[in-house]
């Protein structure tokens, strides 16, 4: 039997909830971080139903999180109703909702107090592998080195597994930036359970409610088109320019940003183009952003890389480790649950951000004519892409041992 430990490169969404999902299916597992942290700036993030399930039968004590459950909803900037997002009533009702809202550092955190101690090395960064048949060898840039009977790339966008499973894929830009904010000076009129996502002709001012220790609390975000080539704003910089873009939407919209001075982060918003149609080789595999990088637009990329985890897990739950081709095999498997329904997450992500924020100033108002006066946004985000996320949970089956 080989005893060495499972190695997952990076300790964001994918690589923690990838080690607490395989600690859950019987494995022994070391994450290694080249920071002493996994990045904790961050505003609100959501996750959709797959995900808590996908944690909870990891162990993650989703109650403790406090995830704030709310529903969605999308309007033009003047306040017309477009689409409404409707879950399967059934899932609703167990899972007590289906999108939910956390802050990224409160995730982080419950994710990393739900590993033993000592799973995490910090400082440790990764610098190369080479899968030798019976293990993988795993090089950091220290000089020394381990060996693995499955390494993990859950390393993000700029994985340094990815390219030496499969090459340099180019980084595609969306020309587009987020900014995001967060604030417990909530103004009258601001739903405490309701996702409010607006569009002007080329902006989008959104916001949605999260809890952090028992506190009620607003995360709000603008995306606009944005030159990859331009110097990012300071602090203060964002802060006047946030206050600038507020002023296309609702006055509820301009009080969130006025009361959020000094949390303000900045995105810029990209991934890695065409998906690729195969993740894992050998005894190596990805996970999170490493395989498929999504613009928030579908938020969901921290969703996906904690069900990746998921899957991982449950796919190697019965596997003894030292016999390669089992390994193989399971992490194939692994591929073929996943790879298709990451890929129309990826596509749908990348062509709404196109559709709000670059289409011509001739092609704006028919689009718009068309957001307000038919179904098609209703049907796109508000009934094909949740319908989609729903059915994950019965590819999901009963648990990381419950294969389905
Ligand atoms: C503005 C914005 C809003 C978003 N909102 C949502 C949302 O609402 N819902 C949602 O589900 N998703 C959302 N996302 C997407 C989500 O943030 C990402 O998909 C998620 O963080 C990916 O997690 P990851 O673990 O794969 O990668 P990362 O979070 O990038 O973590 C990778 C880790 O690997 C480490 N690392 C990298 N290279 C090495 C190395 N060589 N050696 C050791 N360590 C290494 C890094 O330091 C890092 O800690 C949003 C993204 C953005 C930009």
């Amino acid at each position: 039997m080989n005893t060495d430990p499972i190695v997952v490169v990076g300790s964001g969404p994918a690589g923690l909830a990838t080690a607490r999902a395989l600690i859950a299916a019987g494995h022994d597992v070391r994450v290694y971080e080249r920071y002493a942290n996994s990045d904790k700036v961050g505003g609100l993030i959501n996750l959709w139903t797959p995900a808590v399930k996908a944690l909870q039968s990891m162990g993650v004590d989703t109650d403790a999180m406090d995830l704030q459950a709310t529903d969605s909803s999308f309007h033009s900037a003047s306040g017309r109703h477009r689409a409404s997002v409707r879950f399967d009533p059934e899932l609703d009702k167990q899972y007590g909702g289906h999108f939910f809202g956390i802050l990224r550092p409160d995730l982080y955190t419950f994710l990393r107090d739900a590993l033993p101690a000592g799973t995490i090395q910090t400082h440790t960064t990764v610098s190369s592998f080479a899968d030798a048949g019976d293990s993988v060898e795993v090089h950091f840039a220290d000089g020394s080195s381990v060996t693995t009977p499955v390494l993990v790339g859950a390393d993000g966008i700029h994985s340094t597994i990815r390219p030496g499973l499969w090459g340099e894929t180019p980084i595609r830009e969306h020309n587009l930036q987020a900014i995001l904010g967060n604030t417990y000076d909530i103004p009258d009129g601001v739903p405490l359970d309701e996702c409010i996502i607006r569009h002007s002709r080329t902006l989008q001012g959104s916001y949605a409610p999260f809890r952090h220790e028992g506190r009620p609390g607003i995360g709000w975000y603008f995306v606009e088109a944005w030159d990859p080539s331009t110097p990012p704003l300071s602090q203060e910089g964002l802060f006047a320019h946030a206050k600038e873009l507020a002023k296309q939407f609702p006055r509820e919209q301009q009080l969130l940003v006025e009361h959020s001075e000094g949390t303000l982060v900045r995105w810029q918003i990209r991934d890695r183009g065409k998906p690729l149609r195969q993740w894992s080789k050998g005894r190596v595999t990805l996970a999170g952003d490493a395989a498929h990088a999504t613009s928030p637009y579908a938020a969901y990329g921290a969703g996906m890389s904690i069900v990746d985890g998921y899957f991982i897990a449950q796919s190697l739950a019965e596997v003894d480790l030292s016999d390669r081709d089992a390994v193989t095999a399971a992490l194939a498997h692994y591929d073929s649950l996943r790879i298709d329904h990451t890929t129309d997450q990826i596509e749908q992500a990348y062509m709404l951000g196109q559709l709000f924020h670059h289409s011509s100033a001739v092609v704006r108002p028919i689009r718009d004519f068309m957001l307000d006066r038919t179904r098609f946004l209703q049907k796109m985000v508000g009934e094909k892409s949740p319908g989609e996320i729903a059915k994950q949970i019965s590819v999901m089956g009963d648990g990381i041992r419950g294969a389905a």
